[in-house]
């Protein structure tokens, strides 16, 4: 592609149409017309291209497939009413009874339930993995393999899993690598470049920035999107709206630029967190003696805007720190441009028993920031807020 990222960010995947307009039009509408009886047919039988129904064509959906699919440097790109069912619809479209997938232990804790409680009840079985431990992934591999899911990095530790690595073992043993590439985005880290297979979003999150809509996509070869992904969604319908379309596709616009800024406040956060007296421990692979620091600054272009942190005296400290903050925002969500801070051993990963909590790392005393653009003196004032009463009696 010769043009550059930002500009893809900003143009790519869209034609105007004869109205001129300068910014992408919304197409809400259910249905297209057909000229003629025969043009409907062609249509329906897909002798010719064009619109038809919107569960399955619709011009502004097309045109945020379009440009994601550029941004991560993929053929095709499908979306779809949620970053969940895209995972959901890469599974019903890759997967059959009898399949066996390996997950990474550190994804996103609605993913775990997708494998472990609905798609077992189907016949696919999946084990769960670290992401790090490369023996661990090969030791699991079974002849029925063929699918290995990774998030990198993972939510809510940091840790980095080598994707080239993982691509050549799934492709040696005739399986795909998918990752969810929600973290970095294609701003930060384009997984298809490192050989993995299908990358899963939720535009949730980065894409859209500003935590307006709910929407996920899955980007790969057109073959593999068209053969067997489009195919379910046309027809079971996990699509995404058309307004939506338009709202990514203005988060779109500037995610680029937003990931640089959110890389740079969150390194900036991280080593200002490791020098603080109540801070025992910061996760970010942006620090030098992160476990995987090498190998994040090998596959990404920054290392992103999510910073987790523990202080001493577990749950109740970690709740102190949330509760004495008064502009960061007490939510589960993240990506977005103003600070959100979460205590994950109560709320994104709940509902996962405790000796399985510890077994992961994730332990009470943790708390999650995905870093904003506020100033960052602001996010500092504020978390020392918390922080300062953290301890004892606080
Ligand atoms: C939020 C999230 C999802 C699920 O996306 P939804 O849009 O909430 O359905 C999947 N993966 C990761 C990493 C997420 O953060």
């Amino acid at each position: 592609m010769s043009r550059g990222d930002d500009t893809t960010g900003l143009r790519a995947g869209w034609e105007r149409t004869p109205e001129q307009e300068h910014s992408e039009a919304i197409f809400p509408t259910s249905s297209f017309t057909f000229r003629s009886a025969a043009e409907a047919a062609a249509r329906f039988s897909g002798e010719a291209s064009g619109n038809i129904y919107s569960r399955f064509t619709n011009p502004t959906v097309r045109a945020f497939e379009n440009r994601l699919a550029a941004m991560e440097g993929g053929e095709r790109a499908i979306a779809t009413a949620s970053g969940m069912s895209a995972i959901l619809s890469l599974c019903m479209g890759l997967l059959r009874s009898g399949d066996h997938v390996i997950c990474s232990l550190g994804v996103f804790g609605t993913t775990t339930s997708l494998f472990a409680n609905q798609l077992s009840r189907f016949g696919v079985e999946t084990d769960f993995v670290a992401p790090t431990d490369l023996d661990a992934w090969a030791a699991a591999i079974r002849p029925e393999t063929r699918m290995l899911f990774v998030e990198t990095p993972s939510n809510p530790l940091t840790e980095i899993a080598d994707i080239r690595a993982l691509a050549d073992l799934a492709h040696a043993h005739d399986a795909r690598l998918v990752v969810d590439n929600c973290f970095c985005t294609s701003a930060l880290q384009r997984p298809l470049e490192w050989g993995a297979d299908i990358v899963s979003h939720s535009a949730t999150k980065y894409l859209d920035g500003q935590g307006r809509c709910v929407g996920g996509a899955l980007v790969g070869d057109a073959d593999t999107l068209d053969r067997f992904i489009f195919p379910f969604l046309r027809t079971a319908g996990p699509t995404m709206s058309p307004f939506n379309a338009w709202v990514f596709l203005k988060g779109l616009e500037t995610l680029n630029l937003r990931m640089r800024a959110h890389s740079e406040q969150a390194a900036a956060l991280a080593g200002w967190l490791r020098e603080h007296p109540a801070v025992t421990r910061v996760f970010y692979s942006g620090l030098p003696d992160h476990p995987q620091h090498a190998l994040a600054a090998r596959q990404q272009k920054a290392f992103g805007g999510i910073v987790s942190f523990e202080v001493a005296g577990g749950r109740p400290a970690a709740w102190r720190v949330i509760d004495h903050t008064r502009m960061l925002s007490i939510t589960a969500n993240l990506g977005d441009t103003r600070s959100t801070i979460t205590h994950p051993a109560s709320t994104t990963h709940g509902r996962v028993s405790a000796d399985q909590r510890e077994a992961m790392g994730i332990h009470e005393g943790l708390v999650r920031v995905s870093v904003g653009l506020e100033d960052l003196a602001d996010i500092q004032t504020d978390l020392d807020r918390g922080l300062s009463q953290s301890g004892e009696g606080g």
